[in-house]
């Protein structure tokens, strides 16, 4: 007989659940012989990487025999020219879901809690619950609000802060949903949380938020020490295979991350084609626009087949199937399109769809139509 493995684990660990990823296009193409497969899945960059970024990776080849620097001086300093913050303000991760975890274990532990919005992403109750920490799930906005349906209910929010409370997991826009926070209304919230209590801002998608949408969160900086904002290279920098993300800090909270941090996190290649996609302006401004017309072209073509869209600031949109999402998805896969269920969380009439190239869009619509019996 093995050993009980399962009642030696941590507490913790033994109420996890692994992360579901998108399903990957290899898979599918395998399994039903397909060719082309278009995938909507995992909200990556339709446009493949800045063509900068590759020739700094073809240029970094010849290095790999050593570690990378440690620190990440030059992606540090592109990113504090690019931002206007400090080099002491910056904690380099492998992703930002590597920073996200950094925070949970310098703060949080066995009978300390963090707070976080139904519907929000699903590495937050990894990165809680894998320290032994308690998650305070709160309620999100009803589905028929009328401004931000299933978005973050932050008045909610803020009553669920107690005295063990050492985070808030605050994600502006939101993974699954796209729902987005109102600035002067978050500031509020920010503002309103005892110093005591680390507010991480997870802006993994802010590249995509229009003015009007966006909050000059890194000015806050300055007022709220107790705020952590990360940004990520996977999504409109177009890195996501490379894992490469950061967050920005007060320099006591970046210098305590960097205490947890494991050596050498971030790889040559990402630290160099992350530095290389940072500068490379003219790809993000088309990486924008592209995802801005297919945002309009999926949700025309969502609602002509009768569906309704949740809002979002994303490059992605979340669908209410009006029956169960992950059969649409499984009826979707032989016809080579790849969408994400998120019945995980909490959604299980919904579907995630990410807003690809014009041709990908008019496939995964077609597709959808004659699923739906709706061609
Ligand atoms: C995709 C995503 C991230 C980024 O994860 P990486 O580890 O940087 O690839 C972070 N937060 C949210 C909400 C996301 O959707």
């Amino acid at each position: 007989m093995t050993c009980d493995f399962m009642s030696l684990a941590v507490p913790g660990v033994r109420g996890l659940t692994p992360y579901q990823p998108g399903k990957p296009e290899s898979e599918l193409k395998r399994e039903y012989g397909l060719s082309d497969v278009v995938k909507l899945a995992s909200n990556e960059n339709p446009l493949g990487p800045s063509p900068r970024a590759l020739e700094a990776l073809e240029e970094c080849l010849p290095g790999l025999a050593r570690y990378p620097d440690g620190n990440g001086f030059e992606l540090k300093s592109a990113i504090a020219a690019r931002y206007g913050v400090e080099l002491k303000q910056i904690t380099l991760g492998n992703g930002s879901n590597d920073v996200l975890e950094l925070v949970a274990r310098t703060f949080l532990r066995p009978g300390l809690n963090a707070v976080m919005s139904a519907h929000a992403f699903a590495v937050y109750p990894i990165a809680t619950k894998g320290v032994g920490a308690e998650l305070h799930v709160v309620p999100a906005l009803p589905a028929d609000h009328a401004v931000m349906p299933c978005g973050h209910d932050l008045d909610a929010m803020a009553k669920q802060v107690d005295e063990n409370t050492r985070v808030v997991w605050v994600a502006n826009p939101n993974n699954p949903t796209g729902t987005w926070l109102e600035p002067a209304r978050l500031e509020a919230f920010v503002a309103g949380l005892p110093e005591t209590v680390i507010c991480v801002l997870d802006e993994a998608y802010v590249e995509y938020m229009s003015p009007a949408q966006h909050v000059d969160s890194i000015a806050w900086l300055a007022k709220y020490p107790n705020l952590v904002i990360t940004r990520t290279f996977s999504k409109a920098y177009g890195l996501a295979g490379l894992r490469v993300g950061f967050a920005l800090a007060h320099p006591d909270l970046t210098d305590l991350f960097n205490r947890v941090r494991m050596p050498f996190n971030v790889s040559i290649p990402a630290l160099v084609a992350a530095e290389a996609a940072l500068n490379d302006t003219a790809y993000l401004a088309e990486s924008v626009e592209l995802n801005r017309a297919g945002m309009v072209q999926l949700t025309e073509g969502l609602a002509a087949l009768g569906l309704k869209c949740l809002p979002s600031a994303g490059n992605f949109v979340c669908v209410d199937m009006g029956r169960n999402g992950r059969e649409v998805f499984q009826a979707l896969l032989p016809k080579g399109v790849i969408l994400r269920p998120v019945d995980n969380y909490g959604l299980p009439n919904c579907l995630r769809i990410t807003v690809g190239t014009e041709r990908e869009n008019a496939v995964c619509l077609k597709a959808l139509a004659e699923v739906l019996g709706r061609a």
